[in-house]
């Protein structure tokens, strides 16, 4: 299984580096076409803004989203999560293209600004029941998104409490009348949509592979249904 990680900008160095650790080497992806000939692709985070005027410039966005709905599992991280949600508020004026696919509503700085970035340990139940270990894990949030809805298709794995000091800041918001978020008393930090991946934090800057061995066995559930598909069909 070719495991692709997006290296136009951001910590595409650091998940080539955990992938290395669970003994499978990352093919780094800068052109459309790399993406044919891979089997699932890692959107690292970075800053989405930059990542989408690279992507553009490197015409990926087609393929990126015929990627996303062909059905091969993608994870996006901190600004890949953002990438591929259908929305993002918290945007600068101009907008903010996505690949989009994960149907949920994105803020793209929820957690504020550089200085507010943190460290804290998130309970992810799925995570220990998949991969073993404790239930919870080490997650860092750099200027990290949160998700503030997601549809009825979309399975939350961690979510966090919102309280005063984790509250948007006016300067973190966008100028758009919808980005002011009603009344939470948690946002969402990981989610699984079938073969799509999101989460704010970013598992690849702790020792801990499980997110990484999660989403490659997502790619072997994934592989497996598709063959019982095609083995069901060719029996018909
Ligand atoms: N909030 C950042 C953005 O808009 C993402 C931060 C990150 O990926 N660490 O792109």
């Amino acid at each position: 299984m070719a495991v692709g990680v997006l290296a136009l900008q951001g910590s595409f160095n650091e998940h080539m580096a955990a992938l290395r650790r669970i003994g499978v080497k990352g093919v780094e992806v800068r052109r459309p076409e790399q993406l044919e000939s891979i089997d699932s692709l890692i959107i690292p985070g970075g800053e989405s803004t930059t990542m989408a005027k690279l992507a553009n410039y490197h015409n990926l966005f087609p393929a990126l989203r015929e990627f996303v709905n062909s059905g091969k599992p993608v994870w996006g991280t901190c600004a890949g999560l953002i990438f591929l949600a259908d929305k993002a508020v918290g945007v600068k004026a101009g907008g903010q293209e996505l690949v989009g696919g994960l149907n949920c509503t994105v803020h793209r700085n929820y957690f504020g600004s550089q200085l507010q970035s943190f460290e804290t340990e998130l309970s992810v139940p799925k995570l220990a029941e998949k991969e073993g270990g404790p239930d919870v894990c080490r997650a860092v949030f750099i200027r990290a998104p949160a998700i503030l809805e997601v549809g009825a298709d979309v399975e939350v794995l961690a979510d966090y409490p919102v309280s005063s000091d984790n509250l948007p800041s006016m300067a973190t918001r966008g100028e758009d009348k919808e980005d002011n978020i009603g009344p939470l008393d948690k946002v969402i930090v990981a989610v699984r949509q079938g073969n799509l991946l999101g989460t704010a934090f970013h598992p690849e800057l702790t020792a801990d592979t499980r997110w990484h061995s999660l989403f490659l066995r997502m790619g072997e559930e994934i592989g497996e249904r598709r063959l019982q598909c095609i083995t069901t069909n060719s029996d018909d």
